[in-house]
């Protein structure tokens, strides 16, 4: 069979249909359209594919699978690894990670490995099947948020016989999955299958339970637990520190997004919490963030703006979700910076002032830096600012923990890749200890550091 350079395309919702609705953009591939992306893979000697992925998935193998029509087999082996793969085929940036080293993409378009990990995980979920529980023989671990860290880290110490509770500060287990990335995106209800899938190997979720305030980690200590797994994110917004920034109609993208989708705000008022969305939205940034929330926004009926203060090369969004956005209709002003948010006498935003940028040399990100154009100053109007310039860590626990170490970020500080941290068995991973990262990242760091709890936890009752 002559060799396919490219990808077999994703079905997607179209973009004057889908910018009225909440419903999932890409709609995923058919049987039909997986077993012809899966005869693309070359089954490799050496499959580098499989450097790039953080959780370590056997690519070829689940790939094969597929060619053979053994789905069963095929699941098997991705969660072998991965713990929630509906979502990573989803949200992953696959671009910067085993697609970017398949074999296929020297000369031609790599493999569609996130798609086709994404079509063995929905069919999984769609058949529904009973897991069984696993008997807890061994110690008592917690885990601190639920987010793909804690999830993860939570679902393979249950897999090696550890009773296992995570305690969640939310009324909904999932993270930034569920409060952060919209359901056009990502569907809430895709999240809470995976969740049950966790829930049913035995692991014990406690919701609305805020570590630091209702129990400290000392207490967690006190009542059996043997380690704990912190794995509380990034939820913390960063402001600009501009004028304006505390007027009427002004949103950090955190609070927008989790009123949107853990609120269901664009069901008000069906659902009780409002959000108040005018004509015209400037949302700041250009990550991941920055998309998801311009393009709730015009989901929300408005015009919406994305103001990015780099080119649109140095973007740090996936190439998909701005590909959608520009779709869409979001529209974009590149190398520009809001210098000030202007209001009325009501104390409501009315217009935004930028200014003009250019890029410099490359700074210790490696991107060109920007520097401001002097004199170069213009206004817009609009009726919202969402700002989407980056999350930092949850300060609670560290706070209410004092023999953790923390960076002068508010990171955790740990002392290897196992996320050991500088209190006795506790461990960190996932955004409290890198930063706003990403979910396959996240998740990397809890399958590390539940093997490193395993490993503490045998070493302690050797000796
Ligand atoms: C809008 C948005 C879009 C994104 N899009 C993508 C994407 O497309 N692809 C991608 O790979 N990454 C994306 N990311 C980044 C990614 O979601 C994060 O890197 C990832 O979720 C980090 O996982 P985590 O488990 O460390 O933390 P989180 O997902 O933040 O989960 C932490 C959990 O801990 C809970 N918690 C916090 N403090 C406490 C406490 N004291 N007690 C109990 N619970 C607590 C929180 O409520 C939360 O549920 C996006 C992020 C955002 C905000
Ligand atoms: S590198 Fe690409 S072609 Fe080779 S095994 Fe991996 S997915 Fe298949």
């Amino acid at each position: 069979m002559p060799l396919k350079p490219n990808k077999t395309p994703m079905p997607v919702q179209d973009s004057k249909e889908r910018i009225k609705n909440f419903n999932e953009v890409a709609l995923g591939y058919s049987e039909a359209d997986a077993l012809k992306e899966a005869e693309r893979c070359l089954n490799c000697k050496k499959p580098l594919c499989k450097q790039g992925c953080p959780v370590e998935v056997p690519i070829p193998e689940f790939i094969q699978a597929i060619k053979e029509k053994d789905y069963e087999k095929a699941i098997e082996i991705l969660k072998s690894k991965n713990n929630l793969p509906a979502i990573c085929g989803r949200v992953c940036p696959q671009e910067n990670q085993c697609e970017k080293y398949c074999v296929m993409g020297k000369k031609h378009e790599p493999v569609a490995i996130g798609r086709l990990e994404r079509w063995v995980a929905d069919w999984d979920l769609n058949r529904k099947k009973e897991v069984k529980s696993i008997e807890a023989t061994k110690g008592k671990v917690a885990v601190v948020g639920a987010g793909p860290a804690g999830l993860t880290a939570a679902a393979d110490l249950a897999k090696m016989g550890y009773k296992v509770t995570v305690f969640e500060a939310f009324h909904k287990a999932g993270g930034v999955l569920v409060y952060g990335i919209p359901e056009f995106r990502l569907p809430k209800e895709i999240v809470k299958r995976e969740v049950e899938y966790i829930k049913q190997l035995g692991v014990e979720l406690k919701l609305n339970f805020i570590i630091g305030k209702t129990k400290t980690i000392d207490e967690l200590f006190e009542d059996g637990y043997e380690a704990v797994f912190i794995a509380t994110g990034a939820g913390l917004p960063r402001f600009m520190n501009i004028p304006g920034e505390n007027l009427n109609g002004v949103y950090s993208a955190n609070e927008f997004l989790t009123r949107v989708n853990l609120m269901k705000a664009y069901r008000f008022p069906e659902y009780k919490t409002p959000i108040r969305v005018g004509k015209r939205v400037a949302v700041i940034g250009g990550g991941n963030v920055a998309m998801d929330a311009a393009r709730t926004a015009l989901r929300l009926g408005a015009e919406s703006y994305v103001i990015y203060r780099r080119s649109e090369k140095e973007m740090p969004a996936r190439l998909e979700e701005i590909h959608h956005a520009k779709e869409e209709g979001v529209k974009f002003k590149f190398l520009a910076n809001p210098v000030e948010i202007i209001g009325n006498e009501k104390g409501e935003v009315i217009a935004i002032k930028c200014i003009d940028m250019e890029l410099g040399e490359p700074d210790e990100s490696g991107r060109r830096r920007p520097i401001p154009k002097e004199g170069s100053e213009w206004v817009m109007e609009v009726d919202n600012v969402i700002i989407a310039i980056g999350n930092s860590p949850n300060p609670l626990v560290p706070r209410t923990t004092p023999d953790i170490e923390t960076t002068k970020w508010g990171t955790i500080v740990v002392k290897n890749e196992d996320g050991e941290t500088t209190k006795e068995g506790v461990f960190a991973g996932g955004d409290i200890v890198t930063g706003a990262a990403t979910v396959i990242e996240a998740m990397g760091a809890g399958k590390r550091a539940a093997r490193a709890i395993d490993q503490y936890l045998t070493n302690k009752k050797i000796m």
